[in-house]
């Protein structure tokens, strides 16, 4: 479905991803781990259109979708729930959800995702008229996660969806992108959180100084122990 290719993105002269290849198919859920600066951030701008690559290729669904806009890329299906929580803080949870609808003209699907979204993060609909710089950091990830759902994605990329939360609420998100995956959404997930998002994820790839250095299933990677010890920070 997604397929990078000999990915090069640089800020300036700081080199931030290169030689960078990784594939995702439908229905799959695909982590990324590694450590801070690694290039997992920048890897997820660049497909979802934030970021231009220096050279490389990123196709989804077999078309190119280098040098496409932001928006053209959410209407070709892909979505991004970007790091930080970033909600709109002054605008009512309502409201910042309609905003993650903005590409539709399906107003009755809207309104249908919306109670979608409502039924999967109660907590959000308990407050929908309240402003979202109100929620808790949970909650805010929440709402962020439920936005980039409005836009109906086939591939949904998931930037550190767990980063700052109590592990109650931990597990709650990764439930949730389980219960997604399960009803046919496909996942990218990027995770410093590398024990849980292992757990949950078919396959996976280790980023280091921007290149992918181990790839394959992530039940070899949880159960390989040099892995463990030497890229994934676990005993
Ligand atoms: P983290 O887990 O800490 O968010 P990451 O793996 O997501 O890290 P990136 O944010 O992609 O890593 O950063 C990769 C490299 O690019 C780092 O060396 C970082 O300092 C650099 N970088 C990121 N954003 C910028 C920017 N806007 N300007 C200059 N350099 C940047």
């Amino acid at each position: 479905m997604l397929e990078i290719r000999n990915l090069f993105v640089a800020y300036g002269k700081i080199v931030a991803v290169s030689k960078l290849s990784l594939t995702v198919n439908e229905g799959e859920i695909v982590t990324v781990v590694g450590s801070n600066g690694a290039g997992k951030t920048t890897t997820l701008r660049t497909v979802s259109g934030m970021l231009k690559p220096q050279s490389g290729e990123i196709s989804f669904k077999g078309r190119s979708i280098v040098g496409l806009s932001p928006e053209a890329i959410v209407t070709r299906g892909i979505s991004h729930s970007p790091e930080g929580r970033m909600v709109f803080g002054r605008l009512t949870i309502t409201e910042n959800l309609k905003l993650g609808a903005y590409n539709r003209k399906d107003a009755a699907g809207v309104k249908i995702d919306m109670e979608r979204m409502f039924e999967m993060f109660p907590v959000l609909e308990q407050r929908k008229s309240q402003r979202a710089g109100t929620l808790s950091g949970g909650e805010q990830q929440m709402l962020a996660i439920a936005r980039s759902l409005m836009s109906r994605p086939t591939l949904l990329l998931l930037d550190e969806p767990s980063l700052g939360l109590a592990p109650l609420l931990v597990e709650q998100i990764f439930d949730v992108v389980v219960e997604l995956r399960n009803e046919g959404a496909t996942i990218l997930l990027v995770e410093q959180n590398a024990n849980e998002a292992l757990r949950i994820s078919d396959r996976a790839y280790v980023l280091e100084t921007g290149t992918v250095t181990v790839e394959g299933p992530s039940i070899e990677l949880i159960n390989n122990p040099q892995l463990r010890a030497a890229y994934l920070g676990l005993d």
